[in-house]
């Protein structure tokens, strides 16, 4: 099972808090999707033997482009890669972008999950993380897609924001589950130092919750939604049986994916590339056959510690008997005394066919992992 990524590096404003790869120009938006079309052409053979099952347009702001343009970068795909009869197809999308037309129009283009940029149903913290989009806009834009005929839907909700009150917290997980959506993801506000917050924070004000009240709030999410069916099946997301994300499942899976667009990176054969991160140059490369990307074959101890990473986050765990054969790994001798003590603090359940994060656990999920990596000395 093989995916497509579609990168879209074009945004309305740039939100306080992110360093994904974005512009709020759109002088290059012409460019870098004719660069896109020739991308998918370029690279058709790279992943000519596989069946493509999911497709996933990201970004940046995919919602923000017209039908049309949305439309000719699907055909190139359907053209170009032996996409499966029945694939997942994922748009980003902005509340501000939702209108019934809107939707309508991307159902007829085949794309049946959305994800919606939601991140909060509080107007304050909406302007404050200079967010396009109001509270109104919030909850009616994922009712607006429900309505014209998308039930797959997954709202983003940040959480660990300073100063929110339990009770405002509770407040917006009520307003996310009254949505009534089967898949809900949530990210941890952490502040970067290229942001906007991450250059306030330089300056010293204080736009990080105290970890306590973050991992108040991841408690309070996973038990909130427990109750409504809604169970988590990797540390950021959530979902109601069935309707896990396939396109994210594929990367925690390790199967191969193709990156296409700026920033976009892809994972072939063991071999990871990272497409560069600059719209014009991105352009540029594409059409005069310059180089726009780079690449780096994993070596044994690389995947050994990217699967402890991303398994390690999922509900399922990591898989010792898996580990030993494919990475000659025994972590019961390699790493004894880390999962003992991870083991006591209650952190980590040590079962002879996984070893899994607790709820607990799940609040320290990076640094345990870190903590099983092997190094390259
Ligand atoms: S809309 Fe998304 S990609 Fe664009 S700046 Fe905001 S968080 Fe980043």
């Amino acid at each position: 099972m093989a995916g497509v990524y579609i990168h879209i590096p074009f945004c309305r404003k740039a939100c306080h808090y992110c360093d994904f790869h974005f512009s709020t120009s759109l002088k290059t938006k012409d460019s870098v999707l004719n660069g896109i079309h020739l991308e998918a052409l370029q690279r058709k053979e790279s992943i000519a033997d596989q069946e493509i099952k999911t497709i996933y347009l990201g970004g940046g702001t995919p919602s923000l482009l017209s039908s049309s343009e949305l439309e000719n970068i699907l055909d190139a795909i359907h053209t170009h890669y032996s996409v499966s009869s029945t694939p997942e197809i994922t748009l980003e999308a902005n509340p501000e972008d939702i209108t019934d037309a809107v939707v309508k129009s991307w159902i007829n283009l085949g794309i049946n999950r959305l994800s919606i940029g939601v991140q909060s149903f509080n107007e304050d913290i909406l302007t404050w993380m200079n967010r396009s989009h109001n509270s109104t806009q919030a909850s009616s834009s994922v009712k607006t897609a429900q309505n014209a005929g998308i039930s797959n839907i997954s709202i983003d909700l940040i959480y660990g924001v300073p100063h929110r009150t339990p009770k405002d917290w509770m407040n917006e997980l009520k307003s996310a589950i009254d949505l009534n959506t089967p898949h809900i993801s949530a990210y941890c506000l952490t502040i970067e130092p290229e942001t906007v917050f991450g250059k306030k924070a330089a300056k010293g004000a204080v736009l990080a919750s105290p970890s306590a009240a973050s991992s108040a709030e991841f408690i309070a999410l996973v038990e909130r939604l427990k109750d409504d069916g809604i169970h988590f099946y990797e540390v950021s997301n959530f979902s109601k049986l069935g309707f896990e994300s396939k396109h994210n499942s594929n990367y925690w899976n390790r199967a191969d994916y193709l990156g296409l667009g700026p920033g976009a990176h892809s994972f072939i054969d063991g071999t990871r590339s990272w497409n560069i991160s600059n719209n014009a140059l991105y352009a540029k490369g594409v059409k005069t056959g310059l180089p726009v990307s780079q690449s780096e074959t994993l070596s044994s101890i690389d995947s050994y510690n990217e699967y402890i990473m991303t398994n390690l986050r999922r509900r399922e765990g990591i898989n010792p008997k898996l580990i030993t054969a494919n990475y000659g790994v025994t972590l019961s001798q390699n790493f004894k005394d880390i999962l003992t003590r991870y083991e006591a603090s209650k952190d980590l359940l040590i079962a002879e066919n996984s070893i899994k994060l607790t709820q607990n656990g799940f609040l320290l999920a990076d640094r345990i992992a870190s903590d099983l990596f092997l190094t390259h000395d």
